[in-house]
């Protein structure tokens, strides 16, 4: 039962069973008179958690279900406390995550006798938990329809207008290829989380990304632009994900993709980006999770990627 730390009003404080009004000292003190018959009435109601677990008066029938009187302050409080209840439960989460994944990078630093596991930094990054399914020709259809005309409405604007590049396709410094390279392991074991959102979005392509397309392949007709993009989707795709995902990763070649497909990192990989020494390897150790369970790893070196799909539990 929640302390009562919510008063209702300034009224004359009267007994919550029988009405009477209540001494200053009672009224201090609880909300009960004297009388034995009104204690033993609410221990009852206590049992069968019939009282207001913020003000703790009385219930009526109408409010047994939320366990909450009908007063406004006590609506709010229990608000408030939910909210505070799951941010700590999702701390707890996390942190327990956190435990798992640094206890499975040193189980697999182990065997390869890697004496100093922070050489790999940790990273907790999303999971994608997919069904590869033959992609239905509705679907296909669906998005030839929406890119034909985005392609017609490209080369008619590229015919007036200059194309900006795309600035993640502008030369990177040696360290941003190593983060690049490293996130690109990383979202290989995560398997495309982010690209859920492709699936109602066409692939996330507008205008601005046919219009780039259009200047760098000046000889190229609209029909063939089309078959171009067509090209690369798969006879079996992600299901419920984007056109373009596949089993192995996204089948749309780097300079097709939507900018933002291109410049994207979730939060667990921007958090990598942050802790790693600004020169020198990036060594890392992705933990895939979903809904607080881990699915999968990857150790990630300079030249390599050690995936694990069902990881040890740890201590095995
Ligand atoms: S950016 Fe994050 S969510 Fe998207 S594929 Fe990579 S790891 Fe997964
Ligand atoms: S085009 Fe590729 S990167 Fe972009 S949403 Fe689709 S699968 Fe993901
Ligand atoms: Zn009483
Ligand atoms: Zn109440």
């Amino acid at each position: 039962m929640a302390t009562l730390s919510v008063s209702h009003s300034a009224e004359m404080a009267t007994c919550v069973i029988c009405h009477v009004p209540l001494s200053a000292h009672q009224a201090r003190t609880g909300k009960l008179c004297h009388r034995a018959d009104c204690r033993w009435q609410y221990s009852l109601l206590q049992k069968k958690n019939q009282v207001c677990r913020v003000c703790a008066s009385p219930l009526s029938i109408q409010e047994w279900t939320l366990g909450l009187c009908i007063s406004p302050d006590c609506r709010r409080f229990a608000v408030v406390e939910q909210a505070r209840e799951y941010h700590e439960r999702r701390v707890q989460q996390e942190q327990k995550l956190w435990e798992q994944a640094g206890q499975l990078r040193q189980q697999v630093l182990n065997r390869f006798g890697v004496g100093e596991p922070d050489a790999f930094q940790l990273a907790v990054i999303p999971a994608a938990v997919h069904r590869i399914s033959r992609l239905p020709a509705r679907r296909r259809r669906e998005f030839r329809d929406y890119l034909k005309p985005l392609i017609d409405r490209a080369v008619a604007l590229s015919a007036v207008s200059v194309i900006e590049p795309d600035p993640t396709m502008e030369s990177a410094s040696m360290q941003e290829t190593r983060l690049s390279a490293a996130s690109g392991n990383a979202c290989a074991c995560c398997q495309g989380s982010c690209c859920r959102g492709g699936a109602y979005t066409h692939a996330y392509l507008g205008v601005e990304t046919l219009q780039r397309y259009v200047a760098e392949h000046p000889d190229q007709q609209p029909d063939q632009i089309l078959a171009a993009y067509l090209r690369y989707i798969g006879k079996e795709t992600c299901e419920g994900s984007c056109v373009y995902q596949q089993a192995d990763g996204c089948s749309l070649p780097r300079e097709m993709r939507a900018t933002i497909c291109n410049d994207f990192y979730c939060g667990g990989l921007r958090e990598f980006w942050a802790k790693v020494p600004a020169t020198g390897p990036v060594r890392g150790f992705f933990v895939a999770t979903t809904n607080d369970e881990i699915c999968r790893a990857a150790l990630v070196d300079e030249e390599q990627m050690l995936m694990m799909s069902a990881p040890p539990a740890p201590g095995d």
